[in-house]
């Protein structure tokens, strides 16, 4: 692993277009549980799969169940960017960092300080009413119960992307116009399995492609370098502007 840290420490401090793509990884150092790690909420047991709560369908028909799920297991309002946020807020600060691609809807990396993040899956920190498409904030959805109401009666649905529901166009756009002018290409805490996100790194057509995951991803025989560990963990030992 030694070698692996000092040739990213290397690439890092050689880069000025750096772009981030990340998952729920990202954020299980901040303890919002992932997907699909040990602990993440598919080895939980519930009445339904998540995929199917988090579901466009599932949403319309049975909208208590979804806010239930929601408030319970999506919101997590004591988390705190953890040195991963940090470490990439910095990098765009000095310059070495263009945008923070994220599958994230946590809000976590704009709390660090990250300015160009795209939010690919939507955000809990905005919220919309269906029928006159008024904005609200977290705290609507925190401090209502139930299925929460715009003023005039319309049903607020979070923007977020829920599982058949298509990706914002403006976002994927600045997403992958960032990615194909990438120097270097991080991705990590995400197992890039949601697709179409996960098909977004294949803009990337440089040669320095990073990967950081704790567990195997169908993507790390295309990566350039490997490292395997927590994410939080690793930038903590980077530096941006000098090698160690
Ligand atoms: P995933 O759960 O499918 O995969 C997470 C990956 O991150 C796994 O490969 C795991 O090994 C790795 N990982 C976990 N902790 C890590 C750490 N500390 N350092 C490095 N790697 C770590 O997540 P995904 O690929 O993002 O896809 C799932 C979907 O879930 C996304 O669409 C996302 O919107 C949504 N989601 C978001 C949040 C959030 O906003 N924080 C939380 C849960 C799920």
């Amino acid at each position: 692993m030694e070698k692996e840290l000092e040739l990213l420490q290397e690439w890092i401090s050689q880069s000025d277009r750096m772009v981030f793509f990340g998952g729920a990884g990202v954020s299980t150092e901040s303890g919002i549980p992932d997907f699909r790690s040990e602990d993440g909420l598919y080895r939980q047991q519930y009445a339904f799969p998540p995929e199917t709560i988090l579901s466009h369908d599932f949403f319309l028909e049975q909208t208590e169940e979804f806010y239930r799920f929601y408030r319970d297991k999506m919101i997590c309002l004591s988390a705190k960017p953890n040195p991963a946020h940090e470490k990439l807020a910095q990098w765009e600060k000095e310059g070495k960092l263009r945008a923070v691609v994220t599958q994230n809807i946590d809000g976590l990396h704009q709390a660090a300080g990250s300015k160009c993040v795209y939010e690919l899956h939507g955000s809990i920190h905005r919220n919309y009413c269906m029928e006159c498409g008024k904005f609200y904030d977290l705290e609507t959805i925190l401090h209502t119960d139930g299925v929460p109401r715009c003023r005039c009666g319309g049903i607020i649905k979070p923007d977020v992307v829920l599982y058949g529901e298509t990706l914002d166009d403006n976002t994927v756009a600045g997403a992958l116009e960032a990615i194909r002018h990438a120097d270097l290409l991080m991705i990590g805490g995400t197992s890039l399995s949601v697709y179409p996100a996960a098909s977004f790194i294949r803009y990337y057509s440089g040669s320095r492609l990073v990967l950081i995951n704790k567990g195997k991803t169908p993507y790390d025989v295309s990566a350039n370098l490997r490292l395997y560990g927590k994410i939080g963990e690793i930038l903590a030992k980077m530096n941006g502007l000098k090698s160690f």
